[in-house]
């Protein structure tokens, strides 16, 4: 992190994060169950994710491939052996009452990710990333909802066994801007990689770890080293239950803000894991937060320990967005925000590519960051809801480079069409008459504007040029909009001229 200077007596904020990214596999991390979890409840389920006794579990390849993947990603050290654990607690949750997750020999360790923050970079330290296993999911029926006043709870263990990446970064964030401008580029890397799926409900759950230490307790003049002794003589709160870059923004601003407060009014900041109440707003007290040692690691026996090495020299990953954003500009001649735009996805960027190819990377830009997504993100959608129409998009922009229609016809009629009532473009155009009209008729059009308008013909020829302009309308509309402007302007004046 770059440094930062402070006024005397200010707080600063410490922020570190657990992200848990559900990894996209089609079986659970440790049995053959499908992890689709829109399924009726407890209907994927096998003796293994219900903790049978007796049960065995078998790792799921395909879970550490993908783990593999993002610790190359994030640079991380992959060890040669990698090893389960198993952490005990006892909650309806989870049937086995321990988890079985990784502890001091995880699959990545000492990764990082850089982030731009208001046009500056950043690198965020990633301590580790391990693989677990996803706890099953509660519903508290009646009462006011929440578990104290539920009339009962239900258990649906169609989640128990999905893979999880549980990323942990070191406390380098001051801002929970900078959290959210971290999460999304995790996001959009974890989607580059293929592995994970953020349309998926509760794909990417956050726990933040947010304290306030006085700036003059800090030995360093550089606040990004906050200092052991600093850090362990806070007193931090441990935010649960985010589900979202924008959820995080906002948790950790209320946290920020009711610990500072604390402070300023010479109150204590209790220790405590408090729960984001995303419909509310705000954060609540649920427990004193439970320390390491109550988990009672120990190793997982059942599973022997894993060898990795090799995976790493096996295992290739795509080009990344923070590269891909980079070749944009230097290949395409973009704008650094026209980049980060066309690169927001993987899916995004392939048909970027694929029209710039085809066509020209400017008229690409402009139909693919500006009227694709600009129209999409109107209605609410993502590129992914047009997954099976990208074709009619990219003939619809053949469409104007070959000038068979307008620009503007094409934007403002047939792609909000196409959008809208499911018409493919060559049909719009066809219904609507929106092709260019012959030369013959434009020409047509041109010796009627002159003939009707002997006003505005005189006009022009005692030298006011600006009475073209009438005349050019004149045939817009003769030709109901069809022709261009341009050529319309041109015609006119080699007629004048005659
Ligand atoms: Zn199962
Ligand atoms: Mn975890």
């Amino acid at each position: 992190m770059t440094a930062q200077t402070v006024q005397q007596g200010d707080l600063v904020t410490v922020i570190g994060l657990e992200v848990h990214v559900q990894l996209e596999t089609d079986t659970k991390i440790f049995c053959g169950c499908s992890t689709d979890q829109t399924d009726e409840p407890n209907e994927n389920v096998c003796p293994v994710c219900l903790g049978l006794p007796g049960a065995l579990p078998v790792l799921n390849e395909g879970a550490v491939e993908a783990a593999v993947k993002i610790g190359k990603a994030i640079d991380a050290d992959i060890p040669e052996e990698t090893r389960f654990h198993r952490k005990n607690y006892y909650y309806p949750d989870l049937p086995k009452n321990f988890q079985i997750t990784q502890y001091d020999e995880p699959i990545c360790a000492d990764g990082d990710l850089e982030i731009s923050v208001e046009g500056e970079r950043r690198t965020v330290t990633i301590e580790r990333a391990h693989l677990e296993e996803d706890p099953g999911s509660l519903q508290h029926v009646g009462g006011g909802g929440g578990i104290d006043s539920a009339d009962y709870t239900l258990v649906n263990y169609n989640r128990a066994g999905t893979p999880l990446m549980e990323v942990v970064t070191a406390p380098d964030f001051r801002s929970p801007g900078e959290v959210r401008a971290f999460l999304a580029e995790l996001e959009e890397v974890l989607e580059y990689l293929g592995v994970f799926d953020a349309e998926r409900d509760g794909s990417l759950r956050i726990d933040a770890n947010l304290s306030i230490i006085p700036e003059d307790e800090i030995e360093s003049d550089d606040v990004t080293e906050i200092g052991e002794e600093a850090l362990a003589a806070a007193n931090r709160t441990e935010v649960k239950n985010i589900s979202s870059h924008k959820g995080a923004e906002k948790a950790l601003a209320y946290e920020e803000t009711r610990q500072k407060n604390a402070i300023q009014r010479g109150r204590a900041v209790e220790q405590e894991t408090r729960h984001w109440d995303e419909s509310r707003g705000i954060t609540v007290s649920m427990r004193s937060k439970e320390e390491e040692k109550d988990y009672r690691y120990f190793e997982e026996a059942d599973l022997p320990p894993l060898r990795v090495s090799h995976w790493k020299d096996e295992i290739s990953i795509p080009e990344l967005p923070s590269a891909r954003r980079e070749r944009f500009q230097d290949e395409y001649s973009l704008s650094e925000e026209a980049a980060s735009k066309l690169t927001s996805t993987k899916q995004v960027a392939d048909f970027y590519e694929d029209i710039a190819s085809e066509f020209d990377p400017d008229l690409a830009a402009t139909w693919v960051a500006d009227n694709l997504l600009g129209e999409l993100n109107y209605r609410d959608m993502e590129i992914t809801g047009i997954e099976s129409r990208l074709d009619e998009v990219t003939r619809l922009v053949e469409l104007v480079a070959t000038d068979e229609i307008t620009a503007k016809n094409a934007r403002e009629t047939v792609l909000r069409s196409m959008l809208d009532d499911g018409r493919t473009p060559d049909e719009v155009v066809a219904e609507e008459g929106l092709g260019k009209t012959g030369e013959d008729e434009v020409q047509q059009a041109v010796v009627e504007a002159i003939d009707e308008n002997p006003d505005a013909v005189a006009d022009y020829e005692s030298g006011d040029d600006g009475a073209i302009n009438f005349l050019v309308g004149q045939v817009m509309q003769k030709t109901g909009g069809s022709a261009d402007p341009g050529d319309v302007n041109q015609l006119l004046r080699a007629e004048l001229e005659d």
